[in-house]
């Protein structure tokens, strides 16, 4: 049996096609690590127009996606699995904002219902009695839940037992609350850009130190708020106080009226 299963439904099935079926998703589908299926909400529809969305209450701009045919297909699926889904997941500007940690608590799931929206969004009384989660991939808008719904797919895979390796991941971007250190390969001049000397020495203590300054450094200077939640080590808390005490002496030089020079 597979770690994971996620059931999507939408009214565009198609767009999902390549996006869930090449590179490492594919492959992860392929072996059976994790299992994919696409529901178009239309099949769930009764009347003759197998129409998805109706006009607001109300009135206002843009038409809403009636609750009917998305309660139809996630009630169709829980009894196929013959019990409720860990979550339902509504992607919707409205929701959290998705981050490593909900990725990897929702990789720890059996059983994961995701709802694509399109138009002005859903029927409210989908919110209160099927979606147990809401989920935003950031402040903007987009046409619809696809290709939100996409991006969270392939966040969660990639922590799907199986699907990549341990160090593969424990050296990633937001994994300690750090981003990660920059990286080269051949090769070794590109027009005149130089890798750095310490990475070609082949000590592995100064590489690794190297790396854990640079990831530091560029936190720092780009994210800065991460570091405030991050798991550092007695070594990080060394380095950063190298770092602020070099850019601090940096300042100093370029200041014109710096007298202690
Ligand atoms: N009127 C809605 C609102 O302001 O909340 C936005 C509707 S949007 C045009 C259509 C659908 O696209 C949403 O219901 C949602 O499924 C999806 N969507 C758009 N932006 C999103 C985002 N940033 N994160 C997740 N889903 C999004």
């Amino acid at each position: 049996m597979c770690d994971l299963k996620i059931d999507i439904l939408t009214i565009f099935p198609e767009m999902f096609k390549v996006p869930l079926s090449e590179s490492i998703i594919g492959k992860a589908r392929e072996s059976g690590l994790i299992e994919i299926n696409i529901y178009n909400i239309r099949d769930f529809t009764v009347d003759k127009h197998r129409m998805t969305d109706d006009y607001p209450f109300g009135g206002g701009a843009g038409m809403i996606m009636k609750p009917e045919p998305i309660f139809a297909a996630t009630e169709y699926i829980q009894k196929k699995m013959g019990e409720p889904a860990d979550r339902v997941i509504l992607m919707t500007p409205q929701g959290k904002t998705l981050n490593q940690g909900m990725v990897k608590a929702l990789a720890e799931e059996h059983h994961i219902i995701i709802i694509c929206a399109r138009y002005e969004g859903v029927d409210e009384r989908l919110r209160d009695a099927l979606v147990t989660d809401e989920i935003s991939i950031g402040d903007y808008v987009l046409t619809g839940g696809e290709l939100p719904a996409m991006v969270l797919v392939d966040a969660v895979t990639r922590f799907v037992p199986g699907v990549l390796s341990r160090d593969t991941l424990v050296n990633e971007s937001f994994e300690k609350g750090v981003l990660d250190y920059p990286q080269y390969t051949r090769p070794r001049d590109f027009r005149g850009m130089i890798v750095p000397d310490v990475l070609i020495s082949g000590n592995h203590e100064k590489i690794r130190l190297w790396r854990k300054k640079q990831a530091l450094t560029r936190t720092l200077s780009r994210r800065p708020d991460l570091l405030e939640k991050a798991s550092l080590d007695p070594e990080d808390y060394k380095l950063l106080r190298d770092i602020k005490s070099e850019q601090l002496s940096d300042l100093m030089r370029e200041d014109p009226e710096n007298e202690y020079d």
